[in-house]
């Protein structure tokens, strides 16, 4: 299972079909090689990027 790096989204996938390189994150738009492969630093990830989120709505 990958993971994406700056929100923890499952929803990942390549950016370009031939350029297995380059992963992109359909929820936050991150682009880069760096994906995570461990579920529980995922779930860290996605955790704080949450409470990032809720500060904006002023819920954190
Ligand atoms: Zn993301």
């Amino acid at each position: 299972m990958r993971f994406c790096p700056r929100c923890g989204s499952k929803n990942i996938d390549w950016v370009l079909p031939q350029d297995w390189s380059k992963w992109e994150c359909k929820v936050c738009g991150y682009i880069g090689a760096f994906i995570i492969e461990d579920s529980k630093i995922a779930d860290e990830i996605k955790r704080e990027y949450l409470k990032k989120q809720g500060k904006d709505k002023g819920q954190g």
